[in-house]
């Protein structure tokens, strides 16, 4: 399962910057999550709970924000979000092939949509 592997090294990260400021408790917890990670949001937080599970983190409310996908184009300079015909793409995830500037149809990088980033944890420092 996907999921876990990445919340394990999620909760990981998190666990140990609560303890690198002291926190007795971490209250909660957002993530940024692009779409084409294929990450189901539902299987992320059943994840959390889990693996949180008899640590400080325990409770802690989890906020994901999905991100979709956003391309830059190497042609006209479009930049902005862009459809894709989704199919699951395993790792390590390429292009699909599908996605072209909207506008002229040439190539596009990808400038969004594959993060999984922890952007902010709330702790409490004391009891
Ligand atoms: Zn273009």
């Amino acid at each position: 399962m996907h999921e876990f592997s990445v919340m394990q090294s999620m909760v990981e990260m998190i666990l140990s910057m609560a303890e690198a400021k002291g926190a007795v408790k971490v209250l909660s917890v957002s993530l940024r999550v692009g779409e084409l990670t294929f990450l189901n949001p539902e299987q992320l937080r059943f994840a959390f709970e889990v693996l949180t599970e008899g640590t400080i983190a325990q409770g802690a409310s989890l906020l994901i924000e999905s991100v979709k996908p956003a391309v830059r184009c190497r042609r006209c300079g479009y930049e902005g979000e862009v459809d894709y015909r989704g199919e699951e793409v395993h790792l390590p995830l390429v292009v699909p092939l599908s996605v072209k500037c909207p506008k002229c149809g040439g190539d596009v990088e990808l400038i969004a949509g594959r993060e999984c980033t922890l952007t902010s944890i709330k702790v409490k420092l004391d009891e």
